[in-house]
């Protein structure tokens, strides 16, 4: 198994070289060269096994040999033995077909740590392999950078350096990045939104002598060990409602597209999917896109589900990839366009491929608010702003087909997000145990400039993997 750019411009690289790159040097997304099928029994065979057995028999096909059985299920026990509940990913019910997929049992309470906590350990196990030391940037909206740091911290052959956009997470969020006392992590607030952050990124990724100066390496969910990890889950659930003998859909709150594109990849192992739901809040380029085929960029607008709000969704180019049946050179010419005027068209076939698997609502402000309010008053179930646009989404599908079993992700717990809760209920989530502890340690970050060169220079003088200058 070798892993292709989305823009056919790289040799293939192996798994744990995919993984260690992160981005292509084309600017494209690693994919796999196949989707390897999962039998019917195979996945029947699921049903009642320990969630990191599943994860073993869903994740080895992709590696293609590089690691042994048995150092994945340790890697893979390790992972989810850092959750608080014995299912890892357990599922409850909200309603006539609806269900409810609580992804935030980790450490930092959303879903990210589910493939965050895999992935340092699959990192760190290639690194030590190849006596090698990187460095990960990563840009987050909030959540990817609490678990990237949770999962890296203290790891002796990596750097953290997050970037967040300044004043726009939660407090939670940002003591989750700045409290960590482990010298190897680096807390970075931009002065500027995430999508700024994630240019700023995407240069670093592109100035090719930066790169290799400092051995740089992305987590953010364009990792394709990421996506990885999350197809996982895809699978416990539908099995845990009767798939593979009976087809569930799935609601998904979604930003950059990597979780939503998990499902996709499970559909395509052979999971019977039957729609998958984008869920956006009010920054909807994706929902925009599935209802007119304009893949337009406008401003970010701020909202109660931070993590979602974002200008363009990254992973979605892994998506027009397959769309557009695996033709880099249609890739490299919407990105191009994209790039060029902030905005472009789909093929009439990619667009007819793409409605083919999903569907895709929005919610404002508002819905949100009245779907964390609903939610609570028709079942008592308390849920955060983030897995709320997904519900609420899941109710809108539900609309137009009431049979299929439909299940929304709920990618953040509620305590994440206190004020929101607290406006549209009256009532304040209590913190964890888990949480407690950071609201009182000290935070640690330094705020700098929207400027690439100066978050170069900061990282230059900090990675230990940065190559001395002759
Ligand atoms: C990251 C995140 C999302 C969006 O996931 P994508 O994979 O970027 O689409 C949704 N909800 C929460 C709480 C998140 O942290």
């Amino acid at each position: 198994m070798h892993y292709i750019s989305t823009r056919g411009e790289t040799a293939p690289l192996t798994f744990s070289e995919a993984m260690l790159a992160g981005l292509a040097r084309d600017g494209g997304l690693y994919v796999p060269q196949t989707y390897p099928a999962l039998t019917r029994e195979a996945i029947a065979g699921f049903g009642g096994r320990p969630y990191p057995h599943v994860a073993q028999a869903v994740i080895a096909p992709y590696l293609g040999g590089e690691i042994e059985p048995h150092a994945l299920a340790a890697m893979a026990e390790a992972a989810y033995a850092t959750f608080d509940h014995q299912a890892v990913t357990p599922l409850v019910q909200l309603g006539d077909n609806l269900f409810f997929l609580e992804l935030f049992h980790g450490s930092t309470l959303a879903f990210k740590d589910v493939a965050m906590q895999l992935l340092a350990r699959l990192m760190d196990h290639a690194l030590a392999e190849r006596a090698q030391r990187l460095t990960i940037v990563g840009a987050t909206s909030g959540d990817t950078g609490a678990a990237a740091i949770e999962a890296f911290k203290g790891r002796d052959n990596i750097d953290v350096f997050i970037l967040y956009p300044h004043n726009r997470v939660s407090d939670v969020q940002r003591r989750q990045m700045t409290t960590a006392p482990e010298d190897n992590i680096h807390v970075i607030a931009l002065e500027g939104t995430f999508d700024d952050a994630q240019a700023i990124l995407k240069a670093l990724f592109n100035d090719k002598v930066f790169r290799d100066d400092v051995g740089l390496t992305g987590v953010n969910s364009i990792n394709w060990a990421r996506v990885l990890a999350q197809i996982v889950y895809y699978f416990t659930s539908a099995v845990a409602l009767g798939s593979p003998y009976r087809p569930v859909s799935f609601a998904v709150p979604t930003g950059n597209f990597g979780d939503v594109l998990a499902g996709y990849i499970a559909k395509r192992m052979g999971l019977p999917v039957e729609r998958l739901i984008v869920a956006t809040n009010e920054n909807d380029i994706l929902t925009r896109t599935l209802a007119t085929g304009r893949y337009e960029v406008r401003g970010v607008t701020p909202t109660q589900s931070p993590s979602m709000d974002i200008q363009v969704s990254s992973n979605f180019e892994r998506l027009l990839f397959e769309a557009a049946h695996r033709d880099a050179g249609a890739v490299r010419s919407y990105m191009a366009r994209l790039k060029q005027s902030g905005a472009f068209d789909l093929s009439g076939g990619d667009l007819n491929a793409i409605r083919a698997d999903f569907d895709a609502f929005a919610a404002d402000e508002k819905t949100t608010r009245d779907e964390i309010a609903r939610t609570y008053r028709e079942t008592g179930y308390v849920i955060d702003p983030h897995s709320a646009v997904g519900v609420s989404a899941a109710r809108n599908a539900l609309a137009k087909d009431a049979r299929t079993p439909m299940i929304a992700l709920g990618t953040a717990h509620p305590a994440k997000f206190p004020d929101a809760v607290m406006q549209a209920t009256g009532i304040k989530p209590a913190l964890p145990a888990r949480l407690a502890a950071i609201m009182q340690g000290r935070e640690r970050f330094d705020v700098l400039a929207n400027d690439q060169a100066a978050i170069a220079d900061y990282i230059r003088a900090r990675a230990r993997a940065a190559r001395q200058p002759a």
